[in-house]
């Protein structure tokens, strides 16, 4: 028996063709890579939380049904009455059980986003067996409206995805050519508006789910400060819900981010504080970097800003080099070439990011 074969005869042919998803080591960096919020809770909230999840009976499994989160989740965060949340581990999760939901069994059902977009849209769609259409962006980085009905029209997709703001350019798409899409869609696909950066946006579609039936929205605690407790939640209309709900694992949210996601609405303030505070920080890092010569800075309503620099290659080399950690995306894709996207931080961090980097543009 080899191991070699083994995988050979079991393995999919397209997963052992694929690298893995790679995260970084960032211990002893400045971590500007993945849009965390850098602010931790304050301590007098870490201790209650940990009383509080000194509480939970670990060995019961979590109650299924999830009522008690989903409701405040419903009443807190701006989902429209009588709609309910399915939760998911993390919105990546979600964006699997959409998938498996929707990949057809008797011919191979379509995805399609706008590109560059977020990785696991693709990703998840190979996964689900599915085909991944990416309709580019206009060099502007907005949406190519046209192009994007005409691939609809074409591919017939089952589930358009829409980063709103979009990760990795950080802009809004006009929500005008949204609700075109939405609308050309029909009861053929679903749309999936992403709202990841919601919190730093501030503009959302979620009020908007009772005027299209064919319309998911999905958000994640993730970027306002809780990424590693791995929670999104994704709501619809209640019948196309229920279907979902199917394909979710039982269990899907552990107890201790159950009770933590709760103590986080009790306090959520705090961290719509922390956000309140990015967006001020974001403001000040824009002007910086724009000042600088050389570099194109993009509007952003995310907690991340990109921007084109000579040569991308280079300026993350230095900056790696002076320990700072920010995501090189300019070989993504042809509208990103020499484009870097840097996770908005503390006024600190920030600072020390651009000292970096303003070196980097002098070398
Ligand atoms: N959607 C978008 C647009 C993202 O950028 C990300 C993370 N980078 C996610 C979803 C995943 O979020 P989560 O941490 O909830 O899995």
């Amino acid at each position: 028996m080899s191991i070699d074969s083994l995988i050979r005869n079991t393995i999919r042919s397209d997963v052992l063709a694929i690298p893995g998803y790679h995260v970084a080591d960032a211990s002893g960096y400045i971590k500007l890579d993945a849009m965390e919020n850098p602010y931790p809770l304050p301590n007098h909230l870490a201790t209650d939380l940990a009383q509080r999840l000194a509480n939970v009976a670990l060995n019961r499994y979590p109650v299924a049904s999830y009522t008690t989160l989903k409701e405040r989740i419903c009443k807190q965060l701006g989902v429209p009455a009588g709609y309910d949340v399915l939760l998911g581990n993390g919105s990546d999760e979600l964006i699997s059980i959409l998938d498996m939901a929707c990949a057809h069994q008797d011919r191979r059902a379509v995805v399609l986003a706008p590109v560059p977009t977020f990785v696991m849209y693709a990703r998840s769609a190979q996964f689900a067996g599915m085909d991944f259409v990416g309709v580019p962006l206009k060099d502007d980085l907005t949406l190519d409206k046209d192009a994007m009905l005409a691939a609809i029209a074409q591919h017939k997709p089952a589930l358009v995805y829409l980063s709103y703001p979009n990760n990795p350019t950080g802009n809004l798409f006009d929500e005008n050519d949204m609700v075109e899409i939405i609308r050309a869609l029909g009861d053929t696909g679903i749309a999936v508006v992403d709202e990841a950066y919601e919190p730093f946006a501030q503009q959302s579609f979620m009020s908007r789910l009772p005027e299209f039936d064919n319309l998911v929205v999905m958000r994640t605690v993730s970027k306002l400060g809780l990424a590693g407790i791995r929670l999104g939640y994704m709501s619809a209309a209640p019948k196309l819900l229920e279907q979902l709900d199917k394909v979710r694992p039982p269990y899907n949210i552990n107890v201790l981010t159950q009770v933590a996601a709760e103590f986080a609405l009790d306090n959520i303030e705090v961290l719509n504080g922390q956000a309140a505070q990015l967006r001020n920080e974001r403001a000040a890092l824009s002007a910086a970097l724009t000042a600088i010569p050389g570099v194109q800075v993009f509007p952003s309503a995310a907690n991340f800003i990109l921007a084109r620099v000579p040569d991308a290659d280079a300026a993350n080399a230095y900056l790696l080099s002076q320990k700072v950690l920010v995501k090189n995306v300019g070989k993504m894709h042809g509208v990103l070439t020499n484009c870097l996207r840097i996770t908005v931080s503390t006024p600190e961090e920030n600072a020390a990011f651009l000292a970096a980097f303003k070196a980097a543009m002098a070398a």
